[in-house]
């Protein structure tokens, strides 16, 4: 088979960059290593920044984001009892819009079937050959077959475990790490938000957040160690800890429920450079990885697209410089997203290690945050995204 980009990865990344692509004219394989439920049955993001919604539209999957969507004009941030609220329109004139990634996913995978583009599920040993050549091509195995892809291209969009990332020489990669001595426990309640906005929790006992899908649908996650497992977290015992982290008003008007998914991921922050090595692009997890304080995961993973399917197109047309400065031109905007999620981490986390000091210092940061106008303009910027 021949195809003009070859797309590893059947996750939000290689589904928008295919379908971007497709509107293009410019054709596309998926390799995806999963099943289509699979994929749809994972619960993740669900804050979309303007660029991602802006890219949604722009892929012709806007309509059904648009109608169900909520818009968030702002965010609460409480540490102990205290807390303020962080206005993103009166800061920036933009917003965030609450749509879950599994959703998003929907719709992209929706649009791939009514054009027949192919997407080949449960492809297994996907290979990375000649990437550095002009004989690039891909081959996987399917119901005991090999199968080989020549391509022109191959974008890496499988995520942090998959193949893409490991096909570049060490000589060639720098990885950058740091491992978060914590995790989040996140559960899915099919009960009423607490609040009509996120909120961003500090405390004495560790960070919380109060998230949601819809006004049925709610997302809490608290910060937990990481030898804990689901299973150790009753409902009851997870309602209890989230209560004595939020402020006294929002703990009284939580309502609890049974819990339909709990889960824990473990916080990471994760670069690797470059994001090109000849006719290979990475494209988001494949290539950084965010700690889910401040939404920017999936949202960064869509930046990615942005850069890699402007400079497929511009190539196409003659004009190979989009491909040339792709790596640098992500990367430049990955590492501002991996500060913000960083410094969003410290600023509500309370490390197994941190002295009084540290402590004082933590509050000092969401004092000056709290009464400074523009810290909080700053936060809300980054919040609702950096421009492309
Ligand atoms: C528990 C959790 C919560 C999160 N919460 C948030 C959040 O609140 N906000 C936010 O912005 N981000 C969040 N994220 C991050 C966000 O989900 C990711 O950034 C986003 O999924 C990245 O999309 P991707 O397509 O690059 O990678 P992925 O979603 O990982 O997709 C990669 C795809 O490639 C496939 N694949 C892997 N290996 C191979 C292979 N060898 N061959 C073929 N296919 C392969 C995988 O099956 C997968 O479908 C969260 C992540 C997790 C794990």
């Amino acid at each position: 088979m021949r195809t003009q980009v070859c797309i590893i990865g059947g996750g939000p990344s290689g589904l928008l960059l295919g379908q971007l692509l497709h509107r293009q004219g410019i054709e596309t394989v998926i390799l995806e290593r999963k099943t289509k439920d699979y994929v749809l049955g994972r619960i993740r993001a669900g804050i979309l920044e303007r660029g991602t919604v802006g890219l949604m539209r722009e892929a012709g999957v806007g309509a059904r984001m648009d109608r169900e969507c909520f818009v968030h004009d702002g965010t609460v941030i409480s540490y102990g009892d205290d807390q303020f609220r962080i206005d993103f329109t009166e800061h920036t004139g933009s917003h965030v819009v609450v749509y879950g990634q599994t959703e998003m996913t929907r719709d992209l995978y929706e649009a791939r079937e009514a054009v027949g583009a192919l997407i080949v599920y449960e492809a297994e040993g996907v290979t990375i050959h000649g990437a550095d050549s002009d004989a690039a091509h891909v081959t996987y195995v399917k119901d005991g077959t090999e199968h080989r892809i020549d391509c022109d291209f191959i974008a890496g969009c499988d995520g942090f475990h998959g193949v893409s990332r490991q096909a570049i020489p060490l000589s060639t990669r720098r990885e950058y790490e740091k491992i978060y001595p914590f995790g989040w426990l996140g559960v899915l309640s099919e009960t009423p938000p607490v609040h009509e906005e996120l909120i961003y929790a500090g405390s004495e006992r560790g960070f919380a957040l109060c998230s949601m899908r819809n006004a049925n649908l709610s997302r809490y996650y608290i910060q937990c160690s990481l030898s804990d497992s689901p299973s150790d977290w009753t409902d009851a015992a997870f309602w209890q800890e989230l209560k004595r982290r939020i402020p006294g008003e929002h703990a009284d008007a939580l309502v609890t429920g049974p819990t339909i998914e709990k889960s824990i991921a473990p916080l990471r922050s994760f670069v690797t450079e470059p994001m090109r090595w000849g006719r290979l692009f990475l494209c988001g997890d494949a290539a950084h990885i965010v700690p889910p304080t401040g939404a920017k995961g999936l949202n960064t993973a869509a930046s990615d697209v942005h850069y890699l399917y402007t400079g497929l197109t511009q190539h196409y047309q003659g004009d190979d410089e989009g491909l040339e400065r792709y790596s640098e031109r992500a990367l430049a905007r990955v590492w501002k997203a991996e500060r913000f999620s960083w410094s969003m981490t410290n600023l509500l986390h309370r490390y197994p290690d941190m002295s009084p000091f540290d402590i004082k210092m933590q509050q000092a940061d969401v004092a000056f945050l709290r009464s400074n106008t523009q810290a909080q303009s700053v936060l809300a910027q980054n919040y609702i995204g950096l421009p492309y």
